[in-house]
């Protein structure tokens, strides 16, 4: 089953209101082993709704729509839906019950406006909504020669929609044929190198005809590679997947870092836990990002000591006591000074490990971004890190954040590739 989701109303296309709908829909969907090929945003206009689900029908098996279907002139889906099938609006007794007695029990009068939303393109069937004035509208269109296509149209008050989904909806989807089919993903997360780079690393893998298909996004300097199975049963799409993730993990290496909802600071949490260490940050220019990950990811408390969150040479120094030579004899962005901010901290801290994180200096007026170096002090003395520069300003926080945490990871292996 091929399924398009279509959103529909000027707040949408205007950008006023995110359509988070769309993004719930197509997870829902996905559960059912309903593959969602397209989504569409469509505006209040009437001969831009007919255009856009006729091409829909035409297309996918399975049609959702959200919105629209309010008692003002602007909620154009039932007109729509009747003139792409060029059937007739016909009152729905059970709904127009359904709305008055929603008024009555709000005790207000119901303007007559309300009575539109009890019209229904004939042939459909009402999808009950218990807590709004608008019914959803359920109809199967027969296509010549074709299975036919199944349309749902639905309000766009998400708590709404979300109620009529199991109600009613995944009801209607599995007579249709929907969830006979399973679909999983698997998520596995990469840090260290480029999108092209890994891609580059993934020979075949990407191919668009491969089952199980093979995703690459980037999302906050993190690679992500998501793998798509559809079989009978979650344990066969499981079983699917796992050639493909062993292919990944072999090519990748130490790239791969973790797999679904774990971030680089829940693999050091770990790493250190297993080997029962501690670990202490002293972070400049990251605005604590590298101890935030870290106190969130250690519930315990036991294995990530504590960070320091400084802003200023001065606050440098007293952050890290009495005033140090090496702070006073190199310049804040140097190797030295980030050796002796890991070191420092280290001692004051009483930690086995201390990662040291910046200073990340604005670029200078001639556009030149002085580098940003790490270090990692243990008691064999201090790992010093200049990783590679990034463009995107705004990423540059996140990304040498993550860094570090992620030169403490490799440590933490014991490998050499730091
Ligand atoms: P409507 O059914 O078109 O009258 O939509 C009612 C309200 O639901 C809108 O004012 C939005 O706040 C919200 N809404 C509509 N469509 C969406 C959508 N696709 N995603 C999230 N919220 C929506
Ligand atoms: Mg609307």
């Amino acid at each position: 089953m091929q399924a398009e989701i279509i959103s529909i109303g000027d707040e949408i296309t205007s950008g006023q209101t995110l359509d988070t709908n769309s993004q719930w829909l197509a997870e829902r969907l996905g559960e059912l082993g309903v593959r969602v090929l397209w989504h569409t945003t469509v505006g209040d206009e009437l001969e831009a709704n007919v255009g856009v689900f006729s091409a829909a029908v035409e297309r996918a098996n399975v049609v959702v729509a959200t919105g629209g279907l309010g008692p003002t002139a602007d909620d154009l889906t039932r007109e729509a839906l009747a003139r792409t099938t060029g059937r007739e609006l016909v009152r729905n007794d059970e709904a127009l019950e359904h709305i008055k007695c929603l008024y009555a029990r709000r005790r207000w009068p119901m303007p007559p406006r309300n009575e539109v939303q009890a019209l229904f393109p004939e042939g459909s069937r009402m999808i009950p909504n218990p807590t709004g004035t608008a019914p959803g509208i359920a109809m199967t269109i027969e296509r010549a020669g074709r299975r036919p296509c199944h349309v749902f149209a639905l309000p766009g008050v998400p708590g709404e929609l979300k109620e009529m989904w199991p109600a009613t909806v995944v009801g209607l989807l599995r007579e249709a044929g929907a969830g006979r089919r399973v679909r999983r993903h698997r998520r596995i997360k990469c840090f260290g190198a480029g999108e092209s780079n890994v891609e580059a690393m993934l020979p075949e893998l990407i191919r668009r005809d491969r089952e199980p298909r093979v995703g690459i996004t980037a999302s906050q300097t993190t690679i992500i590679l998501r793998i798509t199975a559809e079989a009978d049963t979650e344990a066969q799409c499981l079983a699917a997947m796992g050639p493909t993730v062993a292919t990944i993990r072999e090519c990748l290496g130490e790239l791969v870092f973790g797999e679904e909802d774990e971030e680089l600071q829940d693999v050091v949490v770990r790493l250190l836990a297993e080997q029962n260490k501690t670990l202490a940050v002293v972070e400049w220019g990251t605005e604590g990002l590298v101890a935030h990950g870290l106190a969130s990811a250690d519930k315990s408390g036991r294995n990530f000591l504590g960070g320091l969150v400084v802003t200023n040479l001065a606050g440098l120094h007293s952050a890290l006591g009495q005033s140090d030579e090496v702070l006073e004899a190199h310049p804040p962005t140097s190797r030295e000074t980030a050796a002796a901010m890991a070191a420092a901290c280290r001692a004051r801290f009483g930690a086995d490990y201390a990662l040291s994180v910046g200073p990340l200096a604005e670029a200078s007026s001639d556009g030149k971004v002085p580098p940003v170096f790490l270090a990692l002090a243990s008691e064999s003395g201090v790992h010093l890190t200049e990783p590679p520069m990034i463009n995107r300003p705004a990423l540059r926080r996140v990304f040498y954040s993550k860094w570090a945490l992620n030169v403490a990871r490799l440590v933490l292996l014991r490998t050499d590739r730091v």
